[in-house]
């Protein structure tokens, strides 16, 4: 029978590699929430028209990385490959936009994406993800910044840069669009084969392109292209983020090439490692709500790349400090006749809140410490109904014995040491 195995790109996680996952999004989690996010669970899997509609049809999301497929009715059907677009299905769904036209919202879970496995690539990645709809305030974009940049901090990561952008909107990109058309079209012979299709399809995503820096060097850039009120903007955004004590830089080429995203775009890269492994990429979609079937509704958000932000925290932080010894207590019953006696007493602990593992198995007494010993475990308890149980302390080499019938005396042992 051949071997199963995961597939390419899908990992299992545990340990160090799985605590640091779950502490980033415990972080983010809380962070936002603590700003006054409300928590929202959304689907994996929604029609494809959802993201066709929401991350755009010439992205390079929809074009190339999609997970679809056919259920057994025929329809098709998508693994979320960002979060954004099933949130607004869900806003709209749910008429959110009447009930609620402000309001914010933050989730965390799995994204899918079809992409050639790669170092920090995976198909299976998870992201914390904070929207917020019904407000054009500059101090909004600031204010989203301002939590990304919090949550990095809290994880203990100082090393990282916010680059900021704005994009401007439909009124300023257009005229912008056709200078930047012009000038891709005379320098066409020096660019990639995905640019050279981009000129056509979507000619802000060039600035995007890994292979194209020098190209485009000197190509007209947005920034210098806004018009009065998103200048406005941007520059409000930017006096709201020095309020809020939080540095970034300026780089024009930060774009998310659709038309309903507008005005601030915004990503955060380690300070070394560059663009190519982005721990949170963020902007404005004001166009994206209507997009979808909506009225014309405001909205930010941003995404955190969860297992980006603890490869970071990796790099940075040592072995974890096991100075702090948790109480480890293993219960093993010495034969047949003591697994009664171990199911209750092993009742009574959990019930006093005590943690503690039961070793099962046919294998002897030896066999049972070395594993438990293995495993880190310091202690193991010898459960019996007949007089006195027995707790033994592996690391001291030391052994105490109580009462049966009590386990008050356990605790008390385990925890003073
Ligand atoms: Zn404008
Ligand atoms: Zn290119």
């Amino acid at each position: 029978m051949a071997k199963l195995s995961a597939i390419r790109g899908f990992h299992d996680s545990t340990g160090d590699i799985l605590e640091r996952i779950e502490r980033v999004e415990a972080v983010a989690r809380k962070t936002l929430e603590f700003a006054c996010y409300e928590p929202i669970r959304l689907p994996i899997v929604e029609h494809s028209e959802v993201f066709l509609r929401g991350v755009g049809h010439s992205s390079d999301i929809v074009q190339k990385e999609m997970y679809t497929f056919e259920d057994a009715s025929g329809r098709s059907l998508t693994l979320r490959p960002e979060g954004t677009a099933g949130f607004i299905r869900a806003y709209l769904e749910h008429g959110l936009y009447k009930e609620r036209p402000v309001c914010k919202y933050c989730y965390s879970g799995p994204m899918f994406r079809h992409e050639r496995p790669q170092k920090g690539r995976l198909r299976q990645f998870h992201q914390v993800g904070a929207e917020a709809m019904g407000v054009s305030d500059p101090c909004l974009d600031a204010e989203l910044i301002t939590l990304a940049d919090r949550t990095l901090r809290s994880l203990g990561l100082g090393e990282f840069e916010i680059h900021l952008n704005s994009i401007g909107c439909e009124a300023c990109r257009e005229p912008f669009k056709q200078d930047l058309v012009a000038f891709l079209q005379k320098n066409c012979t020096m660019l990639c084969e995905d640019c050279r299709q981009r000129i056509v399809l979507n000619p802000l995503r060039v600035f995007d392109c890994k292979v194209c820096k020098e190209a485009i060097e000197k190509a007209p850039v947005m920034l210098e292209h806004l018009c009065q009120e998103c200048l406005e903007h941007f520059q409000a955004v930017k006096a709201c983020l020095s309020a809020f004590g939080v540095d970034v830089n300026i780089n024009p080429r930060i774009v998310r090439g659709l038309d309903y995203y507008n005005r601030t775009t915004f990503e955060i890269y380690p300070e070394e490692g560059g663009a190519q492994s982005v721990l949170v990429a963020g902007g404005r979609y004001d166009g994206l709500v209507e997009t979808m079937g909506g009225p014309p509704t405001a909205g930010i958000g941003f995404a955190l790349g969860v297992e980006r932000v603890a490869e970071r925290l990796q790099q940075k932080e040592k072995k974890p400090d096991l100075g702090v010894e948790k109480p480890s207590l293993a219960v093993i019953a010495l034969g047949e006749q003591e697994k009664p006696a171990l199911c209750r007493v092993l009742t009574k602990l959990w019930d006093a809140g005590t943690s503690a593992m039961p070793v099962w198995g046919p294998q002897g007494l030896k066999a049972k410490l070395r594993f438990v010993d293995k495993r880190g475990f310091r202690y193991a308890l010898f459960p019996s109904d007949a007089g006195r149980m027995i707790l033994k302390d592996m690391q001291a080499g030391s052994q105490s014995e109580g009462p049966s019938a009590e386990t008050g005396w356990i605790m008390a042992h385990i925890h003073t040491l």
